[in-house]
């Protein structure tokens, strides 16, 4: 049976060659749904072959996106696919963080190791394939700044028009230059996140472009390999906690629908709890979590991680089900608790940009509060690259970020072109060898 679009809300289907992003009946978000009956007392089998595919160098099972084709988009022409191939990120197991935590066991995995260095590439490879399924020539986003990145860099492979709208401050550089680089249509606008998506979707009707944020039900099947990735890593064997920061919600939601989909198929047979990590500036999936998921107010965000600086989540309703489905749990830090966790992440020589800082401090916290117990393994997803955001990293060791004054500072020294200048330095950082 081939892949439908389904109406989380009302249930109305539309066949997957529609453009479309919303019910036509409710307004409500869309899933894409597959065929799981077919693999229901058949987990070995879709085990095993995920299993074969590892190391293989040919396209696109190469990609660990589309190594998981069967619960990404089944029935799609392998020749459409746009890949770079993405995925195959690393899981660190890291306990010198562990211990930071207060858990025993602690698994990062890094997907600012992707093509483009954030997560989004995974869903980009989701959503270029469907523009060349329904024949797109134009693809367009708002972003605070990696799905800039990855559209531009994923369009200019597939050939097809890159269309970028961001906010006018706080889009960090590395991103920004990126889809400069990349040959997308660049246009910067003076309003936040939000309105830049309305405007988005104002346009893309009328002008023949496909909208590829997160709404897009394609970019959330790609992203479901995080998770699935994950597992396959750590042997099938499922952990206790799933952790990621929360923004716009795309990631959680895509956790939450893979989890479902795997522990009905059989291939787990426990689902582990997701935590959705927050910016104390940007929460209003928190404060909704706080009244008991009533409903969705929209904040005004405002917080050092650029990338979750959202205010009215998109993906809210898909969110609210994936913590549900999950007996999940949501957390806020602040952005002084971000910066100091990615310091320390980075100090690992692992690295990441400050959104990613959130999954550790919100770990932390988590353990603090008695809500993660120390015995229990927890998988942190780090979701964007070191170099996205040079500023805040820059920022925080030289003491200038607003607010933030961070302890694990590493000060440049300054020194004379001389030998006993930098041996002067030296000397207080370093033991002499013994005679
Ligand atoms: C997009 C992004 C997020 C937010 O993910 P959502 O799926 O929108 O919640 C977090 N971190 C980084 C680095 C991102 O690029
Ligand atoms: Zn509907």
């Amino acid at each position: 049976m081939a892949s439908i679009l389904q109406c989380m809300d009302c249930g109305r289907q539309y066949p997957t060659n529609t453009v479309i992003y919303n019910c036509e009946t409710c307004s409500g978000l869309l899933d894409v749904k597959h065929d799981l009956d077919h693999w229901t007392r058949r987990a070995d089998e879709l085990r095993a072959t995920f299993d074969q595919r590892l190391g293989s160098l040919d396209a696109p099972y190469n990609s660990g996106v589309w190594r998981y084709k069967e619960l990404v988009y089944p029935d799609v022409d392998p020749s459409r696919i746009v890949s770079r191939p993405e995925g195959s990120t690393n899981l660190y197991h890291t306990p010198r963080l562990a211990s930071w935590a207060g858990v025993e066991t602690l698994y990062l995995k890094h997907e600012g190791e992707n093509p483009t260095g954030s997560f989004k590439d995974r869903g980009m490879t989701g959503g270029l394939t469907q523009a060349r399924v329904l024949g797109m020539n134009n693809v367009a986003c708002a972003s605070t700044g990696n799905t800039s990145a990855s559209l531009a860099a994923y369009a200019a492979w597939a050939g097809i028009c890159g269309i970028v709208l961001f906010q006018n401050k706080d889009v960090a550089l590395g991103k920004l230059a990126q889809a400069v680089a990349y040959g997308a249509t660049c246009i910067r606008i003076d309003a936040d996140f939000d309105r830049n998506l309305e405007l988005v979707r104002q346009i893309s009707e009328t002008l023949g472009i496909y909208v590829l944020n997160s709404v897009n039900p394609f970019r959330l099947e790609g992203q479901k390999t995080i998770m699935i990735e994950a597992l396959q890593q750590l042997r099938w064997q499922t952990p206790d906690w799933i952790v990621c920061p929360g923004g716009n919600l795309g990631n959680s939601s895509a956790f939450g629908k893979a989890l479902h989909e795997l522990h009905e198929i059989g291939v787990i047979d426990r689902i582990p709890r997701l935590a959705v990590i927050q910016a104390e500036g940007a929460n209003p999936l928190y404060q909704s979590y706080q009244r008991g998921f009533d409903r969705l107010e929209p904040v005004h965000a405002e917080t050092v991680a650029t990338a979750i600086k959202i205010g009215s989540p998109v993906n809210y309703p898909k969110a609210v089900r994936a913590i549900k489905w999950t007996n999940g749990v949501v957390e806020q830090v602040s952005d002084f608790e971000i910066m100091e966790a990615k310091a320390l992440i980075d100090a690992q020589g692992i690295g990441c940009e400050p959104a990613s800082g959130c999954t550790m401090a919100g770990v932390r916290k988590l353990v603090n509060s008695g809500v993660i117990k120390p015995h229990e393994t927890v998988v942190g997803v780090l979701t964007g690259h070191i170099l996205k955001d040079p500023d805040a990293t820059i920022g925080y060791h030289r003491d200038e970020l607003r607010g933030i004054h961070g302890t694990f500072r590493n000060l440049v020294h300054d020194a004379e072109p001389t030998a006993e200048s930098i041996r002067a330095i030296l000397g207080g950082e370093i033991t002499a060898p013994q005679a």
